[in-house]
């Protein structure tokens, strides 16, 4: 079956009024993005309060849902057939061959749902069903109708074109990005940042990314891993803008929560410089040393913007589940080490205290400040896209 548009069907909770149109535009701006490197010719356009793609000519179907499922704020994508507008009896020939074709069994329950937006039409909706589903009937007798429960809803939209359909296919739920501001992520090479980021653009958040790296004690090829991860994310999130911080010197400094302080503070300081309203991170409770509750008050405490961490109540299975679906795994297991990992301190702090970190950063405050301001000024920007 050839399909020539597809029905975007999204959440409406809470989007009423203004925001409707801002929901509906960011819609439309992701769908576009996601779509810019499938082929075949593509128009996403809003009309009577619904989100269409129409098809021109030649295009790669299953590529096109695939990409379509990356949409956040996509709910169910359904592939029409667009036919004429004809009189009834070739309607009914119309209704009838789609049908056949998508159902060879022929044995479903099933409901005609008719619309007519184009009210020249001349019969209501009532008399279309009444009609088409009779014609399906005599076409099918092994089909039944069911106008609570059917297999199948067989709809039927009378507008400058008809339009058939009936199959929907889940999309990915959330909200559009572009609908909740940004928000900035430490991103590294590891599984959990990338979910974690992943998670926070499901709601409509945009994504800026932020890694902090350790030549020459960390490769160009761990860097790259992390562009890698960056454009798999972007696949979900848009552009991402990307900032490289050279870390090395406060790394040789530094090796405990007080590097994770200082990493919290370069990215917050990039994240106000671009409106950012928060910082993500891919920490959850007891993980790892720093990830204690009193590692994380810690690293916390530096922070004015609130810091999300949407993993913080997941196990590494379930990180690892996400990390599979959305495809970022393969990437975040190759062995490229990232700073973290090859500085670790011997034996790290379980449970540090705020009052005496912040008592030896007085002691550091000059010497660090200033490898402070030299990573910042010599980060690097790559931006990114899928
Ligand atoms: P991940 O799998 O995301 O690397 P992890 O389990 O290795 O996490 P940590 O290394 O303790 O945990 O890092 C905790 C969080 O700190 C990461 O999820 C990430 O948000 C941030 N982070 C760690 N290392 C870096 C880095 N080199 N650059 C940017 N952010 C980092
Ligand atoms: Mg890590």
């Amino acid at each position: 079956m050839t399909f020539h548009s597809f029905l975007i069907k999204y959440g409406e909770i809470g989007i009423k009024g203004k925001n409707r149109y801002l929901f509906e535009d960011a819609l439309v701006r992701q769908i576009r993005y996601a779509l810019k490197n499938v082929d075949g010719e593509f128009l996403v356009h809003k009309c009577h309060g619904r989100v269409y793609v129409d098809c021109e000519g030649e295009y790669d179907y299953e590529e096109t849902i695939e990409s379509l499922k990356r949409v956040f704020g996509i709910v169910g994508i359904c592939p029409v057939v667009r036919k004429p507008v004809k009189e009834l009896g070739e309607l009914k020939k119309d209704v009838v061959s789609y049908v056949g074709e998508m159902y060879p069994e022929g044995n479903q329950t099933f409901k005609v749902e008719a619309r007519r937006a184009n009210k020249r039409y001349p019969m209501n909706s009532m008399e279309i069903n009444c009609e088409l589903g009779e014609a399906v009937l005599d076409a099918y007798p092994q089909m039944k109708v069911d106008v609570h429960t059917p297999d199948v809803r067989v709809n039927v939209e009378i507008r400058e074109e008809t339009y058939i359909y009936s199959k929907i296919i889940p999309g990915p739920g959330g909200m559009p990005v572009g609908t909740n501001g940004s928000a900035m992520l430490l991103l590294s090479g590891g599984i959990d940042s990338p979910v974690a980021g992943y998670m926070i653009a499901k709601r409509g958040v945009e994504i800026e990314a932020t890694y902090f790296h350790a030549p020459p004690y960390t490769s160009e090829r761990a860097k790259e891993k992390v562009v890698d991860l960056a454009r798999l994310v972007s696949a979900y999130a848009g552009p991402i803008k990307l900032h490289v911080v050279n870390f090395t010197d406060i790394q040789l400094d530094e090796l405990t929560i007080i590097m994770r302080r200082y990493m919290m503070r370069i990215a917050e300081h990039f994240a106000k410089e671009d409106g950012c309203l928060g910082l993500i991170t891919g920490e959850s409770i007891g993980q790892v040393a720093s990830q204690t509750m009193q590692s994380l008050a810690a690293t916390n405490a530096v922070c004015t913007l609130p810091v999300y961490r949407p993993l913080i109540g997941f196990d590494k299975r379930e990180i690892v589940e996400i990390s599979e679906k959305i495809d970022t795994y393969e990437t975040s297991i190759q062995p490229f080490e990232d700073c973290c990992t090859i500085f670790v301190a011997k034996h790290p702090v379980t449970k540090p205290d705020v009052e005496r970190i912040e008592k030896s950063e007085l002691n550091l405050t000059e010497v660090i400040g200033d490898l402070m301001k030299t990573a910042i000024e010599t980060a690097e920007v790559i931006r990114v896209e899928a």
